[in-house]
């Protein structure tokens, strides 16, 4: 079966050709579903996550949507939406959802997936902006902000943007020059490592 690509979809990475066929998954809906413990098949977009969703209006997809595009394949489409990096995790569709689907867990897998297939993200400053959270998070046990905006910025390239608002959060106290001492460093780690060593036997 082909399908005409929709636009919604396309995120701000347009398709690599003229070619506007889609070709589903018949995969994605399983893998999906295997990798992140929900059930997507049971969602019957009663759009509750969509209205409640403070972030929706950035987003290209809305997350009802995303329930739907999971179940018909549009795997392609899906992991280069910009929308899986614009939701903040807030929970608020998962709290609303009728069919107990933890949506906010669903968008962090869809983002797992994304990065291990390697398409192009639909908000490239995002991934950078995530991938220094969690290094950071890896490293010290919980988030070292300082580190973390240093880390962002080398890798966006962007070193003197905000920096009146860095000033400013640094004399309020809200920025450490030191790292923070928590208990459990070690049991956050092998966390992560965990995390890692599953998503590589997955594949
Ligand atoms: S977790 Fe994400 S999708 Fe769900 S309401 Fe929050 S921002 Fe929106
Ligand atoms: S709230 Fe649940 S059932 Fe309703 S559209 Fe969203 S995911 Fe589907």
């Amino acid at each position: 079966m082909v399908w005409l690509r929709p636009q919604a979809a396309l995120g701000s990475n347009p398709p690599m050709s003229n070619d506007l066929a889609i070709h589903p998954s018949p995969t994605f809906l399983a893998d999906v579903e295997a990798r992140s413990g929900e059930h997507v098949s049971l969602c019957y977009q009663c759009r509750k996550c969509t209205s409640g969703c403070p972030a929706a209006f950035a987003m290209d997809v809305m997350p009802n949507q995303v329930m739907r595009m999971v179940q018909l394949g549009l795997e392609d489409e899906l992991l280069r939406s910009r929308t899986i990096w614009i939701c903040a995790g807030c929970q608020t569709c998962t709290t609303r959802c009728p069919n107990d689907i933890d949506i906010a867990h669903l968008m962090d897998t869809l983002r797992q997936m994304s990065r291990a297939s390697g398409v192009p993200a639909g908000e490239a400053n995002v991934v950078k902006f995530h991938k220094a959270f969690l290094d950071s998070v890896r490293r010290h046990g919980r988030l070292y902000e300082l580190e973390m905006i240093g880390l962002y910025k080398l890798a966006a390239m962007d070193f003197f943007g905000d920096m009146k608002l860095a000033l400013e959060m640094l004399k309020r106290g809200k920025l450490k020059f030191l790292p923070p001492g928590i208990k459990g460093k070690r049991e956050v780690r092998r966390m992560f490592h965990k995390e890692k060593n599953g998503n590589e036997e997955k594949g």
